[in-house]
């Protein structure tokens, strides 16, 4: 039988960093074992809809490069659709199906009719805490009549469906991350099936729908541990056979404790709207959690699919380090092509008024120059606007009273003069020229190490420590730079 695995969101605005972990690894699961990921949209709670969520959630996962090939997508118009044969893969449209699959249920008693009021089902727990008892359903409604639950529908009482649990029956299942698993029924509540709105709770639609379509493997986070056995048990009602399951550890936060929204970026758009590349978000988030078997921590895609295996998912959560997600991102950028960066790197530009919506196409080739001189410093591209202000202006401001003293040094008066002279007389300030200039002035003046190349710096940016000044002097290109000397001579010496 070939694998077959899902990812199932709930559209709730916004996709978890958790989430896209979850997806990932049955993504690579998928991939490793030659079978197929789909994606189904689990929307049965509609007191939590939010409009436009799918899209979002989709948008985020195509932006992460975690594809499915079967379930919802969105299409060349951005608009949602679905694909494949087990359809629908929204839930809000499997009502039909949900109602067959409950009928057959309270066909063979395994599950009833429930009445309680919200009222009444508050009091119940009230009661229960005060005796410090596990809060349970007590069975109020298990034992009415047919003809009694046929009356009260007709009245029009707002009912319930619930699992009708045995007593002290075992449920046991097999979890490829944490082994063996035990539970008693006892210990178990009559789980609501329906809800009074007519639509299935998740413990239901989910049953019933990795088995109709026809899920191997059920890779979901740890919060859903404990709703396991309820699911198991309702494959053995229906006398099915349940999938395999594994539940992936938590994602924590530094001091251990599950990540939050609370708490700053958890949501896959936060990343990307602070310039975080896919390839490096997907490649950390892959490591936490999971230990690949060589000592290596930078992986493409391509080489997670082969080196990913369940076996090393670890049964403890994995913290979230947001300097280790820098480093690893920090690799990405260093790689990427500079149009790419680039085209990432103008929405900061402009957001910070380092350029004008309309100059985008005009200075196209200058932001290029910069970013490719930049982007050695950054770990994400947003980070670009605390680096841009050197390249740009005609004047200099020196950053802080160093600069000033700097400036004020035996042979800044000699290496100004020179350098005036020589960029006035080129014909052009390229990398090559800089650096042919620099061992000009260093023989014909004696200037050298520190003195020349800090010095320099300080007259043309500003600044003590910077990116490489000979293609920073390229960039910004002979007129800037002749500008900014002539300034810092007239002005600062
Ligand atoms: N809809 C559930 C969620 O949003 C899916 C859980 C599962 O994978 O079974 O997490």
């Amino acid at each position: 039988m070939s694998v077959r695995v899902r990812f199932a969101p709930s559209p709730t605005g916004f996709v978890h960093i958790g989430s896209l972990r979850t997806a990932l690894y049955n993504y690579l699961f998928a991939k490793k074992m030659g079978g197929t990921y789909l994606l189904r949209v689990e929307d049965t709670d509609r007191t939590r809809l939010v409009d436009g969520a799918i899209e979002n959630m989709l948008s985020a996962m195509d932006w992460a490069g975690v594809n499915h090939t079967e379930g919802v997508v969105l299409d060349e118009f951005g608009k949602v659709t679905q694909k494949g044969e087990y359809g629908p893969y929204i839930q809000s449209e499997r009502l039909d199906i949900y109602k067959k699959y409950i009928q057959k249920l309270l066909d063979e008693d395994k599950a009833y009719y429930c009445f309680c009021t919200k009222d009444r089902l508050d009091k119940l727990r009230e009661t229960q805490k005060e005796n410090g008892e596990n809060p349970k359903y007590d069975g109020h409604c298990k034992s009415l009549s047919k003809e009694e639950i046929q009356k009260r529908i007709e009245n029009g009482e707002e009912y319930v469906i619930r699992l009708k649990l045995p007593q002290n029956h075992t449920i046991k299942f097999n979890d490829l991350v944490r082994g063996e698993t035990e539970f008693n029924t006892n210990d178990l509540d009559d789980q609501v099936l329906i809800k009074a709105d007519g639509f299935p709770t998740y413990h239901f639609a989910v049953v019933v729908d990795d088995y109709l379509m026809k899920i191997t493997h059920v890779i979901r986070g740890e919060e859903w541990v404990s709703s396991t056995p309820k699911h198991v048990y309702l494959y053995e009602a229906f006398g099915w056979e349940a999938p395999t399951f594994v539940h992936l550890p938590n994602i924590l936060n530094t001091e251990k404790k599950k990540l939050s929204k609370r708490q700053g970026d958890v949501a896959v758009e936060d990343f990307k709207k602070k310039g975080y590349l896919p390839q490096g978000l997907v490649n950390y988030v892959s490591l936490v959690g999971w230990s690949p078997e060589e000592n290596k921590e930078l992986f493409t895609m391509t080489e997670l699919e082969e080196a990913f295996s369940i076996e090393r998912v670890s049964k403890s959560g994995g913290v979230f380090d947001t300097e280790k997600l820098n480093w690893v991102n920090q690799h990405y950028i260093k790689e990427a092509d500079d149009n790419y960066l680039t085209d990432l790197a103008i929405p900061f530009l402009v957001e910070e008024g380092f350029i004008k919506e309309d100059e985008i196409n005009s200075k196209y080739e200058f932001i290029k120059g910069m970013v490719s001189v930049l982007k050695e410093k950054l770990q994400y591209v947003k980070e670009i606007t605390n680096h841009a202000n050197i390249f740009f202006g005609n004047e200099v401001k020196l950053e802080d009273s160093d600069c000033e003293e700097f400036l004020k040094l035996d042979h800044m008066n000699t290496l100004i003069n020179s350098l005036c002279e020589k960029v006035e007389k080129s014909e052009k300030v390229d990398e090559e020229f800089v650096k042919a200039m620099f061992k000009e002035i260093q023989k014909e003046h004696g200037i050298k190490g520190k003195s020349l190349f800090m010095g320099s710096r300080v007259i043309l940016t500003g600044q003590m420590h910077g990116p490489d000044l000979p293609k920073t002097m390229e960039v910004l290109g002979k007129d800037i730079c002749l500008n900014r000397i002539k300034f810092v001579k007239n002005n600062l010496m």
